[in-house]
């Protein structure tokens, strides 16, 4: 971790020192935007209370308490743990409109949030598992 940058809060590092950190799964779905494939990721059916943070740099992206079972395949949020640790990007590849999530410290590629989620927010942040980890409480 020596050689890691941070710029203005923001983690920057090389492609090379991201592919050593990160597992390929991780490497895939955060530095090139891949996605898992549904009902595979580990974090899906997970129900313990905690907080997922970014698999990459550690920063708190979401609480166990916003997640939600949408049966899309792939762990749910109604919202960030904090707006500030999400940035959120128009996304027109593979032909649709989506909103892209990202995480606002190391620019990492989280998943999609769409706007058929639940009350209060009606949003759905459909996130990788590979991209978090959780923090059991
Ligand atoms: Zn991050």
């Amino acid at each position: 971790m020596s050689d890691t940058k941070t710029t203005g809060g923001k983690v920057e590092k090389s492609e090379a020192e991201w592919r050593k950190e990160l597992t390929p799964m991780q490497y895939a779905v955060l530095r090139e935007k891949a996605t898992e494939r549904p009902f595979s990721g580990e974090y899906e059916h997970e129900h313990r209370p905690g907080t997922y943070t970014c698999a990459g740099c550690g920063q708190t992206l979401f609480e166990s308490d916003a997640k939600f079972d949408s049966g899309c395949g792939w762990p749910s949020f109604t919202r960030p743990a904090l707006e500030s640790h999400v940035d959120e990007e128009r996304d027109v590849t593979h032909g649709m409109v989506r909103t892209e999530v990202l995480c606002s410290k190391c620019n990492g590629h989280l998943g999609h949030v769409f706007e058929d989620g639940p009350g209060p927010t009606g949003l759905r942040y459909c996130i990788n598992s590979a991209a978090l980890k959780l923090q059991p409480k």
